[in-house]
């Protein structure tokens, strides 16, 4: 199938649908201004028709296409010819089953699964997206591609121009939190890392304007061709299960990539016969982050078959702006309070029968901290998910015989401050060390103990406390 011929981009906003070339480099419309989709003309190119042939891959392994856990899925995202395509062996997870978190969380033992997407080549899920952007923007012969970062998709998109030494990453941070691990691989991968006073949203909105001024190529999530590569978290999830649909998807929401990338792969796969029923899908933002919590939940912001009610976002950042608040969260990789794709995170939720919850600090750290006793580690953004079930199941809206899927986004070893921190720190000085809001106790700490270099005292310590 000669790919790219069945790919072009749409806006997604229904009383404009202006269509664009595969190849065209935009951020949004050009009418409009609204998001992108990719799209694809499935009747004039051999679309999928069972997962068969995604399972017959398994025997190609020698193929890096087919080793990659997002070219393994390439003709469900036929946007890109295969010589164009970067890979360096990204989306090998796996979904876990996980019956200490399952305990935790209030469900049925056998019925709550992590995909790990921690075990990605830069260590977070933003490699499904970035292999998917960076393929794209090689295609149409970039020199040098930027993005704002709360530090994952820098780290992802520094690794990606370093292995495949064809572009120049130019990536911008805010001057606030980010978690050392993200900041170091950025780093060491060779990145123009910009600095700049501000948040991640100030960042964001000047990597806008300098991409523009400067002709570089944009990577952050509302690039349509990132979200391409996301959605095929969803295909190995349902490969996990034999093929299965879990009951419910439970994501953290930052900029809303995820969850939106998410909806597409579960509206294509139902148009394509894949799948023959939707899962829910629960979106969970952190309590000093919740933009989605408040628009949807609280607001009643919604899809509306694509006639959203602008005015209840405007009305909400107005105030934002009027009581200068500014997103402050422990989970940094969340840590925003415009999210760019809430338009089609609206739109996976219509889709998707879905529901938004906040989650504290404290919910998150605490459930962070089941994760890790359970032998997978997250960073704390990831763990919002874990704590969203345990929330859903507390409110009834998850049943504790469903099968729940929470997408653990990151690795536990991007922000080993936070992890140690949670385990020694003195209860009084929490929220000042951790730079968390509102924590009152760890509730699963596991301290360090001490004791004098006395061998006696050591051997009384072990008795004790092992
Ligand atoms: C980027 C990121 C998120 C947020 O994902 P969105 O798609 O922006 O909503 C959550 N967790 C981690 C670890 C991330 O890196
Ligand atoms: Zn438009």
């Amino acid at each position: 199938m000669n790919f790219r011929e069945i790919a072009y981009q749409e806006c997604i906003r229904v009383d404009c649908r202006k269509v664009y070339a595969v190849d065209e480099v935009l951020t949004g419309c050009l009418e409009c201004g609204s998001l992108l989709d990719v799209k694809y003309d499935w009747e004039s190119g051999p679309a999928p028709e069972s997962w068969a042939m995604f399972q017959d891959k398994w025997s190609q392994r020698f193929d890096p296409l087919a080793r990659s856990g997002v070219w393994r899925f390439h003709e469900l995202l036929p946007f890109a010819l295969r010589e164009q395509i970067v890979t360096v062996g990204e989306g090998q997870t796996i979904l876990q089953q996980a019956d200490t978190v399952s305990r935790y969380a209030g469900m049925k033992s056998g019925n709550l699964f992590l995909q790990y997407e921690g075990m990605n080549p830069s260590g977070s899920f933003k490699d499904n997206g970035m292999t998917a952007a960076f393929s794209h923007a090689r295609s149409v012969g970039s020199q040098r591609a930027a993005c704002a970062s709360t530090g994952n998709t820098s780290a992802s998109l520094a690794m990606y121009c370093a292995v495949s030494q064809q572009m120049k990453a130019v990536i911008f941070i805010g001057s606030g939190k980010i978690a050392y691990g993200k900041l170091s691989q950025a780093l060491e991968y060779g990145a123009l890392t910009v600095q700049i006073t501000g948040d991640f949203d100030d960042a964001m909105l000047r990597v806008r304007e300098v991409c523009k001024e400067l002709d570089i190529y944009l990577v952050n999530s509302i690039n349509p061709f990132r979200l391409e590569g996301q959605k095929t978290i969803m295909y190995r999830v349902i490969e996990s299960l034999g093929w299965e649909v879990p009951d419910w998807i439970v994501v953290p929401g930052g900029n809303l990539g995820n969850s939106s990338s998410f909806g597409k792969a579960f509206i294509e796969l139902f148009e394509l016969g894949l799948i023959d029923r939707v899962p829910r899908l629960a979106v969970i933002n952190a309590r000093g982050a919740n933009t989605l919590h408040e628009l949807y939940e609280n607001r009643s912001m919604r899809w509306n078959d694509g006639r959203i009610d602008r005015s209840i976002q405007q009305q909400y950042y107005q105030e934002l702006d009027a009581d200068q608040k500014k997103a402050s969260t422990i989970a940094s990789a969340i840590e925003i309070n415009r999210p760019v794709n809430l338009d089609k995170c609206l739109r996976a939720l219509d889709y998707c029968a879905g529901v938004v919850r906040e989650v504290s600090d404290q919910d998150m750290l605490d459930a962070k901290a089941q994760v890790g006793a359970g032998g997978i580690g997250c960073e704390p953004a990831s763990a919002a998910s874990v704590a969203g079930v345990k929330l859903l199941r507390e409110q009834g809206i998850i049943a504790a015989s469903d099968r729940v899927v929470c997408i653990l986004t990151g690795h536990q070893l991007k922000d080993p401050t936070a992890t140690v921190a949670y385990h020694t720190t003195d209860q009084k000085k929490f929220n000042e060390v951790l730079g968390a809001r509102g924590m009152t106790r760890a509730n699963y700490a596991n301290r360090a103990v001490a004791v004098s270099n006395d061998l006696d005292e050591i051997i009384r310590a072990i008795k004790i406390y092992g």
